[in-house]
């Protein structure tokens, strides 16, 4: 269960904050808990169902920023503001890629040699780390959007064969992205984390985790022993992944097609470039592929697939040999294989690596998430061994006061660090009201009955003035004890009055748990409730002004006109009493047509009232 501590000598409450995992990958990045309950790892997903964030970055004309997804398609069609794989050039010089350069599609700054790189979007340059940072804050908001809390610490993982500057630079993408980087990890040990290999500090093992992603190429080997990770040697081939699986396809279709270039025709190189992936990815699974493409139709079986790149899949078992051999190590050594990276779901090769080491491979974590789903763990290692440190006063469930219709307004937001302050501005609902009335409540939900009230007040006194006249300012302060004090201050006036709240009882584990699940299962039934409840505040509003301007304004109505708005008051009347929102909108608005020209009549009479009353204005 979510570990939330209260200190009841002191009314404050603990919980510690969520650190999330991130691999920050080169061609898809993405975000991992533990999920508080079950206590597995899961990746973060938003509604369309992928965790997957593309590490793509548009630049618009305007400045404006989209990472992920929304990004991609700008590949193809805007390559010179679109940026992949930033993470290539974390923490590289211009003389590092120099070799390399054809492969990015942007530009890249070559006026000091030894500096670190630069790119240039329009008349912008932009460094790896920035690049980087845009694609974290992505992840960062992901991650808020979906746990409903900040998220400000998390590990991130780099590949093992990363050196010092390059970390560095991680280190920094994530302080730029307002992230506390609690530690960088590899790669092949956040996959073996996952695996939960590790994890038991009497076990010894030597692992060879092969990651083979979109476009690179890591053979890592690791020897664990009493819960340490040392990496024995990595290999690999940074320009080599799941791209050329494509590029194979692609090349095999224009043969077919005579095609010799699409390099004029971004469109259909796009199109082609996605149909020769979409087949790949079917072809893990099924024994061929067909598609449409320019009114042709384009084939693939598996076998041609599989002749067409059997030349690559020998490439990367080149490097495990390598590696073997650089760990001083025989096949037999190895006790197990990882899979990692969205390219080893392709069983030839799958196959090819289980022959290579004689043994059956571990895939059953998928490998798109696999490195994300270990930094989580690593994450929940740390938030446990390091609870002092990482203990934070926080708010456990939000603070808020009742406003019209029992809706909870939230001055507080759960999570909220301690000490803290939130103020807001209200006003009186009625004519000459005199006094306004403060009731505090604690909790998730849209309305106060569904929380708890911590105490109530009034503020009595106002001087007489029209409704939405006041400007009552209400504080919310807790101090570093976890003391709550509220107070309300009419502005005009400088009326105050004030409470103070000291939790002697706070809530249980359970009892706060039980507030935030019930915030969670009634969130949609919340959402109308509010919807609802507003929309009647609203007609009652209407009902009661038309009311005001009817009895004041009536020389000025027709019979007719009279009888128009008495019965779209009735009607407006009956709607609220159904509890009906969409009919209830429907008949304010009906009020409020049929009204307005009643009101614009009464504004040019006070016009010209005031014009030959002339002496008014002095
Ligand atoms: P990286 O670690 O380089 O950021 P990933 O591990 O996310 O990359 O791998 C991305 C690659 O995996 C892409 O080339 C994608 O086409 C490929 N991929 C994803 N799913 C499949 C699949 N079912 N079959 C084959 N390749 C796949
Ligand atoms: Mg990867």
């Amino acid at each position: 269960m979510a570990k939330i501590g209260i200190n009841i000598a002191t009314g404050s409450l603990q919980q510690p904050e969520m650190i999330v995992g991130i691999d920050l990958g080169t061609t898809n990045s993405l975000v991992a808990i533990i999920h508080p309950e079950t206590k597995m790892p899961i990746a973060l997903k938003e509604f369309d169902g992928s965790s997957i964030v593309p590490s793509v970055v548009h630049f618009d004309a305007f400045g404006n920023v989209e990472v992920g997804a929304a990004a991609k398609p700008f590949l193809e069609t805007d390559p010179a503001n679109t940026i992949f794989s930033a993470k290539r050039l974390m923490g590289k010089s211009y003389k590092d890629i120099q070799t390399h350069q054809d492969f990015f599609a942007y530009k890249i700054i070559d006026d000091n040699n030894d500096s670190l790189v630069k790119v240039q979007v329009g008349d912008q340059f932009y460094s790896p780390i920035e690049l980087s940072a845009h694609i974290l804050t992505a992840l960062k908001n992901r991650a808020e959007h979906i746990l409903k809390t900040p998220v400000s610490k998390a590990v991130i993982t780099v590949p093992a064969y990363f050196n010092d500057t390059q970390r560095q630079a991680t280190r920094d993408a994530g302080k730029l992205a307002g992230l506390d980087v609690l530690r960088i990890i590899n790669e092949p040990t956040a996959a073996s984390l996952a695996y939960g290999l590790g994890l038991d500090p009497s076990e010894e093992k030597t692992i060879a985790v092969y990651d083979l992603g979109g476009g690179t190429f890591d053979i890592s080997i690791l020897k664990i022993s009493g819960g340490v990770f040392e990496v024995l040697s990595t290999n690999g081939d940074t320009y080599l992944g799941g791209d050329d699986l494509d590029r194979a396809i692609i090349e095999y279709w224009m043969g077919l097609m005579k095609i010799d270039s699409l390099e004029d025709q971004k469109i259909l190189k796009q199109q082609l470039r996605l149909a020769a992936e979409e087949a790949k990815i079917t072809l893990s699974n099924a024994a061929n592929f067909e598609t449409n493409f320019a009114g042709e139709t384009l084939t693939i079986t598996k076998e041609i697939f599989e002749s067409l790149i059997t030349g690559i899949i020998d490439k990367t078992m080149g490097c495990c040999a390598k590696a073997m051999k650089d760990a001083g190590l025989k096949v037999a050594d190895i006790n197990t294989v990882l899979m990692v990276g969205g390219s080893t779901r392709v069983p030839l090769v799958k196959n090819t690596v289980s022959k290579y080491f004689n043994q059956a491979v571990n895939d059953t974590v998928n490998p798109d998430e696999v490195v994300a789903l270990g930094a989580a763990v690593q994450a929940d290692i740390l938030a446990g061994n390091n609870q002092s440190m990482l203990l934070l006063d926080i708010t456990p469930l939000s603070l808020g006061i009742e406003t019209m219709g029992g809706l909870m307004d939230v001055l507080l937001p759960r999570n909220s660090k301690i000490p803290t302050q939130a103020g807001r501005q209200y006003t009186t609902q009625k004519d000459g009201q005199s006094g306004i009335q403060i009731a505090i409540y604690q909790g998730e939900r849209d309305l106060v009955k569904d929380n708890r009230k911590l105490g109530e007040f009034t503020l009595s006194g106002i001087p007489s003035m029209p409704a939405g006249l006041p400007k009552v300012d209400v504080q919310f302060l807790i101090n570093a004890d976890g003391i709550l004090q509220v107070r309300a201050k009419e502005l005009r006036t400088g009326l105050t009055q004030s409470i103070e709240i000291k939790p002697q009882y706070g809530l249980t584990d359970q009892e706060v748990e039980q507030r935030l699940m019930d915030s969670i299962t009634y969130a949609k039934e919340d959402i109308a409730t509010r919807a609802l409840v507003e929309a009647k505040t609203e007609a009652e509003q209407i009902l009661s002004v038309t009311e005001k301007f009817m009895s004041k304004n009536m020389a000025l109505l027709s019979k007719a006109e009279l009888m128009q708005t008495a019965e779209a008051m009735q009607a407006l009347q009956l709607a609220i009493t159904m509890e009906d929102k969409n009919l209830i909108q429907g008949k304010t608005e009906a009020l409020n047509e049929l009204t307005r020209p009643f009101a614009e009549r009464v504004m040019d009479q006070a016009i010209s009232g005031a014009l030959k009353g002339k002496g008014i204005m002095d």
